[in-house]
């Protein structure tokens, strides 16, 4: 008899070979927890745009094959050595911060969003586009009861960006703050800013969403191919917050006259263009910034998810099964998507 562990199975999982190859859906063994992990029974996975990163291996370092998602919704199912708080059946998420060393100079400040050695899954490890994944307890979130899996999981990275950006952003209730674009993270952020109590108008580009943006709880719509969305802004007395979530620089940058007095352009759009604005722009006749926010931590995933549940918010999704994983991200790489696309096991 062997003294080994003996695997408790197979399980499948849709994992990338190599940067710019399509998924392959294989057969694994089922992987044991280790020390300060625990392996999760993933029930659903959102497929965000940041996945590109390793579907086309477009950051330095990563092993494939690797296994994409970083938006996992599911159930503890064991435990590895030294894990106490957490607990078998317990349901649990994993956004985009998946772990940090509490060693590094940013930890030991708790700062540990801008750990030096922070984790992501799907990067660094491989992330939920399989039926079971391991995790270090550092990046679970609790899901409250009433969250199904598909909805708790694109509030684990897309919620949380918008929910924490916005709660740090300084705007107070009854401040105008404008959602631009009404996509995968837009259409959050409207809801988020609306239960905020600010008065929120969305920016989208076309008429197709103004009836969506309100029922979402935006005040108004603002079109930005039929008028000029900042002269409107400006009209209204000025955006104490932009909130930028359309990964579309030339968009943000014509954005910035509309913000009024210490405004705040908040990117969390992610895209490689450059973002136009003169110094002028950010002195005189008006002070205004510029500001980038990521995600967070496990906690304020939490918070998101609690804050979700307490108001109602919720996400507008798509949903596959894992075997179609290769479609499912087609989908999103479309934009075509009303709005999140997620995968269930
Ligand atoms: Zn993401
Ligand atoms: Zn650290």
């Amino acid at each position: 008899m062997s003294t080994t562990a003996v695997a408790i199975g197979t399980m499948k999982v849709a994992q990338v070979s190599k940067p710019g190859a399509a998924f392959q859906i294989v057969e694994r063994e089922i992987p044991d927890p280790g020390a300060g992990q625990v392996r999760i029974k993933v029930q659903a996975c959102g497929i965000c745009h940041s996945d590109v990163l390793t579907k086309e291996g477009l950051i330095p370092g990563i092993q494939y094959p690797r296994i994409p998602g970083h938006e996992v919704a599911g159930v503890i199912d064991e435990l590895g050595a030294g894990v106490a708080v957490w607990k078998k059946g317990q349901r649990v998420g994993v956004g985009w911060h998946g772990g940090h060393d509490n060693t590094c100079r940013q930890c030991r400040r708790g700062d540990f969003n801008h750990c030096e050695n922070m984790k992501i899954p799907g990067i660094h490890y491989d992330g939920g586009y399989q039926e079971y994944m391991l995790a270090p307890v550092d990046a679970l979130a609790a899901i409250p009861d009433t969250l199904s899996d598909t909805e708790a999981a694109p509030l684990l990275c897309a919620g949380v960006t918008t929910y924490n950006s916005l709660r740090h952003s300084g705007a107070l209730p009854g401040d105008l703050v404008a959602v631009q674009g009404i996509g995968g993270l837009g259409h959050l952020g409207v809801q988020f800013a609306s239960k905020f109590g600010y008065r929120v108008a969305a920016i989208g580009r076309g008429p197709e969403n103004a009836v969506l943006a309100k029922k979402l709880g935006a005040a108004l719509y603002i079109d930005s191919h039929a008028t000029n969305a900042a002269q409107e802004l400006r009209r209204l007395g000025g955006a104490r917050v932009i909130l930028a979530t359309a990964p579309n620089s030339k968009a943000m940058s014509e954005l910035i006259d509309g913000l009024g007095p210490n405004g705040k352009l908040l990117v969390v759009g992610a895209s490689s263009d450059p973002i136009e604005v003169t110094p002028i722009q950010l002195i005189t006749p008006l002070v205004r910034s510029l500001h980038g926010w990521a995600s967070g931590i496990p906690t304020d995933s939490e918070d998101t998810l609690n804050f979700a549940e307490l108001t109602g918010i919720r996400p507008m999704i798509e949903t596959y099964p894992l075997e179609k994983a290769d479609e499912a991200y087609a989908r999103m790489m479309s934009g075509k998507a009303q709005f999140r696309v997620v995968l269930t096991m």
